[in-house]
């Protein structure tokens, strides 16, 4: 019998943390939980706790560690608090692999003692990659950790380069559906809802990501991702939009070839992927029926329209902290706009204003990053106020 895979989820309550311990439950002979993470959803953790048995879970804020801090250890496991009591889980010594499902750079600490504790890292939370993504690469090296991505893209591209020379690899195509608004002018988008932004074609997400995928961020953020993850300069990874969201990325070789992979989509595919790589799970999805899907499209996407996808590239290109203050103001302009505070088309006003007023700086250390993130946020306010 083969060995079962301890899994810590940072995160659990999420979208990808949910879709997480639905693999899981499919497969109680590879994979045991033994900690758990949320912010505040203490009713959704409970029901986790009561289900998988963890032995270690952590509550972020404070409140909510208080109301249910006594009820979880009846369930038997070990309650903790706040940054400390997410690290301590982050890096439990039983641990095998770390999932990192938390939204935004709040996901930076705890995955980067993850790493250096030696965790293998399945990664969702990209902001940590677009923040710190030469600071996580070099300690994930020094520590020989896996980094292996759970982005649907990501993992396209990672299942596309088994066994390929990563020297033959000209381009690589990240395919982005277009989001609820594809087709639509800039004019058209000065009056659209948070309903409306939150109504994703083809993915069921959190609401950043879906607001992300809305501003085509989204793809942005998953291009730096991809830099940092592959080793490809960014001029040579583009998006395309492809409606179907069958085909989730192509890698083009210096022969002319183009590999790409296709499923349905459903995040359960790659993050069992990433759990039991290099090995492949039986019936994770259903099954692609081409017949019936029938056309698959390309198009060019429109940046003019949607110009956070070349806010990301001008990030990328200028290097150093920009990443990180384009991820924390968009982070601060997204949850304005979800509060009803901004209109949609002032995304990526803001994010670009504070951009403009930032002097990039390089450091490899983990806390000048945080500082800028902060710096980043209250500026994205101040633009906002005005
Ligand atoms: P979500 O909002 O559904 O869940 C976020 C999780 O993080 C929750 O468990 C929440 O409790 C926790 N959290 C939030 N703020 C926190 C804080 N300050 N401290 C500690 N924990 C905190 O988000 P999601 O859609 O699951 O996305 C998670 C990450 O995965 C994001 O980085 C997203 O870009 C990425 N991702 C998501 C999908 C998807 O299908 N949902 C796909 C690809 C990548
Ligand atoms: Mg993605």
């Amino acid at each position: 019998m083969m060995d079962i895979k301890k899994i810590v989820i940072l995160g659990s309550t999420g979208s990808i943390g949910r879709s997480t311990l639905e693999v899981v439950e499919r497969f109680p002979d590879r994979f045991k939980v033994i900690g758990l993470t949320t912010n505040n959803s203490t009713d959704l953790l409970l029901k986790q706790v009561r289900r998988f048995k963890p032995t270690y879970v952590a509550i972020a804020n404070h409140e909510s560690y208080i109301k249910v801090k006594e009820i979880l250890s009846l369930e038997g496991c070990h309650v903790l608090e706040g940054s400390s009591g997410l690290i301590e889980v982050a890096t439990l010594k039983d641990a095998d692999i770390v999932v990192a499902s938390i939204v935004g750079s709040a996901g930076l600490i705890p995955t980067y003692h993850a790493i250096q504790s030696g965790k293998t890292i399945a990664l969702a939370n990209k902001e940590v990659l677009v923040s710190a993504g030469d600071i996580f690469k070099k300690i994930a090296e020094d520590k020989s950790v896996k980094i292996l991505p759970v982005d649907s893209e990501h993992s396209a591209v990672f299942q596309c380069l088994q066994g390929q020379n990563f020297k033959s690899i000209r381009r690589l195509l990240l395919t982005a559906s277009g989001g609820p608004f594809f087709g639509m002018k800039k004019e058209n988008l000065k009056t659209v809802t948070v309903d409306e932004a939150l109504c994703h074609p083809n993915w069921s997400m959190g609401r950043k990501i879906t607001i992300d995928s809305a501003t085509l961020m989204n793809k942005g953020l998953e291009i730096i991702e991809a830099h940092h993850l592959f080793g490809i300069e960014h001029k040579n990874i583009e998006a395309v939009i492809h409606r179907q969201s069958i085909v989730h990325s192509l890698v083009e070789f210096t022969d002319g070839s183009i590999i790409c992979q296709m499923s349905n989509p459903d995040m359960k595919g790659p993050i069992a992927y990433a759990l039991s790589y290099p090995e492949r799970l039986d019936n994770v999805m259903k099954q692609v029926d081409l017949i019936s899907i029938g056309t698959l499209t390309f198009e060019k996407p429109d940046t003019q329209t949607f110009p956070c996808l070349m806010l990301a590239y001008v990030a990328l290109d200028t290097g150093g902290s920009m990443p990180a203050v384009l991820n924390a103001a968009n982070e601060v302009a997204v949850d304005m706009f979800l509060r009803k505070k901004i209109g949609f088309n002032q995304i990526p006003v803001i994010i670009d204003k504070v951009m403009s007023i930032h002097n990039p700086v390089h450091s490899e250390d983990i806390d000048v990053i945080l500082e800028i993130d902060r710096w980043a946020r209250v500026k994205a306010r101040e633009v906002i106020e005005r």
